[in-house]
């Protein structure tokens, strides 16, 4: 395995933004934190300090509701017609596509991400985001009700926007998790307060700079810096939030519930997961390893989808270990912005400590260390692709989420499709899974089955802005993107006229 940990230049324009003095936008404008205090970002791989940004608490994320409020209330925003909205948003997509280069050098950058992965993913996935909710400013549209009540009644129903909405978002696809939120959010007429996770806040930092470009009204979008038990934990809580949409550990998620029930604001939760993937007896082998290696070295692991629970028929199951190492023994390890790199470091040393952490566990409870198991790199937070075979339901490494590049495989030896899907259920979460089989029947009848948010069938981590995501259980409230995803955001009225 490759080992290329040598920084390659960045381009003038992302050189240029980390060159300013980057600032927190409240009301339209880019103002330090209430506290002057500011904190050091890091580059994942080198360990260098790249930019510092202001370390926004309580009193900010007061200013930021205020404004937000302000924009909702009163101002140009509440007045623009859907058209107009559907304009602006669309206009945000072109202005990211136009600066779509910079962006995923940024995020390679801050988050460690391959540049190509950030390029042809995270990039244009946004884009799409935005233009497919500007769709949605002009069909949010109520319906007549034909009421039986007695008299001459005209009913009907109205959708406005549900308010003024905190957003929440990690750092695993720091770009992406600020479109899934914004863009609905706005499509739906809402104003906004983001929070972009302590580690990976550049990205959203330069949206917001090209939201303003784009014409937004101030205060429509607010962005914060700072930390979850600060800065997180104020907008959760505050009182005038009307929604707040969380994407994280799903920990942090039961905290979010807490903090929203003092004003029961409304609450969407997009939270961990420990899907599986499924590799029956008859599928297409090259397709299946290839596919479940991917899903789960896909942005070093750190994927809330990430198939980190592989289960193969007994039959195959030598030749999916065999595979699916090999597959990570070709990946090319080094710096996210070097353009050959497969796979770049974990985002942050809390990580790196926690996946090493998960190897060891799984070694010591007797899982077999097929390739990697241990990080590497003299310098960075590297670990290398790991696959772990002879796992079972009981190992820590099985029942939680490690969030990082490890694979843990199990076999399954019993063709009923029930107790197929008794291993795939057999967690707290529900995100995602995915079938890996040519049998029609068997795959549909899985999807079924299974527990889980959203089903890949010989597909893995698959994502599309009209395509509802989201989990069962543990794995969260509500679904992003889609039509579903325009309920979060707004409110039904219901209105009944006696004629
Ligand atoms: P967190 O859930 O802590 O972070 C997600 C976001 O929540 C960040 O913006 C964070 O802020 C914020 N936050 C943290 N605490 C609070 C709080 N009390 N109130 C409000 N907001 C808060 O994830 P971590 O970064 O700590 O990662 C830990 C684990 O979470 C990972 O190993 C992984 O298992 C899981 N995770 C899952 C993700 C998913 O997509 N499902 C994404 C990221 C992590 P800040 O970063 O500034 O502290």
């Amino acid at each position: 395995m490759t080992v290329a940990i040598k920084k390659p230049t960045l381009s003038p324009a992302a050189a240029s933004f980390l060159t300013k003095e980057l600032k927190m936008l409240i009301d339209g404008k880019w103002v330090a934190a209430q506290n002057g205090k500011t904190f050091p970002v890091e580059d994942p791989a080198t360990l260098e300090i790249i930019a510092h940004v202001p370390e926004g608490d309580k009193a900010d994320i007061d200013l930021a509701v205020k404004a937000a409020r302000k924009a909702f209330e009163s101002g140009p925003w509440p007045k623009i017609s859907p058209a107009e909205r559907a304009k602006l948003i669309w206009r945000l997509g072109d202005l990211l596509e136009q600066h779509a280069d910079e962006f995923s050098e940024l995020e390679a950058l801050d988050n460690g991400k391959p540049v190509t992965n950030a390029r042809n993913g995270d990039i244009p996935g946004s884009i799409g985001l935005f233009r497919y909710m500007s769709g949605w400013c002009q069909r949010l549209n109520g319906e007549t009700i034909p009421v039986s009540s007695a008299g001459d009644w005209h009913a009907y129903t109205l959708r406005e926007p549900v308010g003024v909405v905190g957003q929440i978002i990690p750092w695993n696809f720091p770009l992406m998790m600020a479109a899934w939120k914004l863009a609905p959010a706005l499509a739906a007429g809402c104003t906004i307060v983001l929070k972009p996770a302590e580690q990976t806040p550049l990205s959203a930092l330069r949206l917001g700079e090209i939201i303003m470009e784009a014409g937004f009204p101030a205060g429509v979008v607010n962005i914060v810096t700072g930390f979850g038990e600060t800065a997180g934990a104020a907008l959760a809580e505050h009182p005038d939030v009307d929604k707040i949409a969380f994407t994280g550990s799903t920990e942090v998620g039961k905290l979010i519930v807490k903090a929203a029930a003092g004003n029961l604001k409304r609450v969407s939760l997009e939270l961990g997961g420990k899907s599986p993937a499924i590799v029956f007896a008859d599928a297409d082998m090259e397709g299946a390893i290839a596919g479940t290696a991917d899903a789960i070295f896909y942005n070093q692991g750190q994927c809330c989808t990430a198939g980190s629970r592989l289960f193969a028929h007994k039959s195959i199951y030598d030749k999916v270990v065999q595979g699916v190492a090999d597959q990570a023994n070709k990946l090319k390890v080094g710096h996210g912005l070097d353009k050959t790199v497969n796979l770049g470091p974990l985002v942050s040393k809390e990580q790196h400590e926690r996946v090493t952490g998960f190897i060891q566990s799984g070694r010591s409870e007797g899982a077999e260390v097929v390739t990697g198991g241990a990080a590497i790199g003299n310098q960075g937070y590297f670990v290398a692709p790991t696959v772990l075979a002879n796992t079972n339901r009981d190992m820590k490494v099985v029942r939680q989420e490690i969030f990082g590049p490890v694979v843990c495989i199990q076999s399954f030896d019993d063709d009923s499709l029930e107790a197929v899907a008794k291993f795939a259920n057999d967690t707290e979460y529900g995100l995602q899974a995915s079938v890996w089989t040519r049998n029609l029947r068997v795959a549909h009848m899985m999807a079924r089955k299974i527990k889980a948010g959203t089903i890949c069938i010989n597909a893995h981590n698959y994502g599309d802005p009209a395509w509802p995501f989201g989990g069962f259980k543990q794995s969260g409230w509500g679904r992003e993107m889609g039509k579903e995803v325009m309920e979060h955001y707004t409110e039904t009225k219901s209105v009944a006229a006696k004629l």
